[in-house]
């Protein structure tokens, strides 16, 4: 069959192990994800009583327009609903983005390493993908833009970077949005934003208000502790919108993701409670990360990218033996580091020990 020349040979997404495949193939008892960045306390506890009364007629499409998140999300945010696009997770906007401005002839500019699927997205498209180190493990924007030229359609920003967890500051990315050309498509990939606190990243919103060539991307499925609903959102001027829009598929959220999310956007409490129980979880990596020596990348998310100073596929092989699951850096683009979710008190103790006696068979602390 005629196949297009760029996805010969191309991998599917490998995402972390399911928990039930590792239970079965180690005979566990218990395994505990920390890989996929997901919310150790789950969701709102309103969820869990939106879905216990649950009378939806599940024969009926949902509402394509998403028109009461819509409305939810832009009372939230103070924007308007017409600024506003739904997708199946952000990946899906990733996904509707690429699809409108990517082919190609074109090509398109990010950090490296950073999120996998801007890249993956852009060579389905058939674009040049133009890669920038980071440095220190932040965002080098000065190389970006000059990566920048004639032919650039999109430049992606994630920020908070996957996998390192650093930030862009809101100093260098004013200078940066200012510099982009007006013709190129700044994403602004902010799916970790409900856990920062370093006071050098400023609301963004005002940005997209100034610059029409800029979007902001947000996702229910991380703070929110929503992945398995698969809501994302943008946010944009409307002609930005209006232009994506008839891109996206016509029932790209269920009726259910839906109605969790509003539930889940009125109860910022939890995401308060969650925010400050990952700043304790995150000093605990930290602190031993210190006591051992151990590079580590300053977080400003629910998961800390660190050194372990042996094979990072083999110490990730080994956390699974004792029933934990974790990124090895090797397959986010920094080998000798492991990439962990932040979990409970309990559960970062309990990893962290395990790792601790990981390391020393493997001689790190020899
Ligand atoms: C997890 C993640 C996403 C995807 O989130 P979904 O909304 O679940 O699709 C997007 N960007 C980054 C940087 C992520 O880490």
């Amino acid at each position: 069959m005629r196949w297009k020349q760029q996805i010969q040979g191309m991998k599917a997404y490998q995402p972390g192990k399911p928990i039930d495949e590792v239970k079965e193939m180690y005979g566990l008892e218990e395994v505990i994800k920390l890989a996929s960045n997901e919310n150790p306390y789950g969701s709102s506890p309103k969820v869990k009583a939106l879905l216990q009364s649950d009378a939806t007629n599940h024969a009926i499409y949902p509402d394509g327009y998403a028109q009461n998140l819509r409305t939810a999300v832009a009372n939230h945010l103070q924007v308007k609903e017409n600024e506003l696009i739904f997708g199946n997770g952000s990946d899906d906007l990733i996904a509707i983005i690429t699809r409108a401005l990517l082919y190609p002839g074109v090509n398109t500019v990010m950090a490296d390493p950073s999120f996998s699927q801007y890249g993956h997205n852009a060579e389905i498209e058939g674009a040049e993908v133009r890669k920038v180190p980071l440095i220190e493990g932040r965002h080098n924007l000065h190389a970006m833009l000059e990566a920048i030229d004639d032919k650039t359609s999109v430049v992606w920003v994630c920020n908070p970077n996957n996998p390192t967890g650093t930030i862009v500051t809101d100093e260098e990315l004013k200078a940066f949005l200012a510099k982009v050309p007006s013709d190129v498509l700044i994403v602004l990939d902010e799916a970790y934003i409900e856990y920062v606190n370093d006071p050098t990243y400023k609301d963004t919103l005002p940005y997209y208000k100034q610059y029409p060539n800029l979007i902001l991307l947000r996702t229910f499925s991380k703070a929110y502790g929503l992945a398995s609903f698969r809501v994302g959102y943008g946010i944009a001027q409307e002609e930005v919108i209006a232009k994506l829009d008839p891109i996206r598929a016509p029932f790209n959220n269920t009726v259910l993701g839906q109605a969790v999310a509003i539930v889940a956007l009125e109860d910022q409490e939890f995401i308060d409670f969650c925010r400050e129980e990952n700043e304790k979880g995150k000093a605990q990596y930290v602190a031993f990360c210190e006591k051992h020596n151990l590079n580590y990348y300053p977080s400003q998310t629910n998961f800390i990218l660190f050194e372990v100073k042996a094979d990072s596929n083999v110490v990730f092989e080994e956390m699974m033996k004792r029933g934990f699951i974790i990124r090895s850096g090797a397959a986010l683009g920094a080998p000798g580091y492991i990439r962990v979710t932040i979990g409970t008190e309990d559960q970062n103790a309990k990893f962290l020990l395990l790792l601790e006696e990981v390391l020393t068979e493997q001689g790190v602390f020899a």
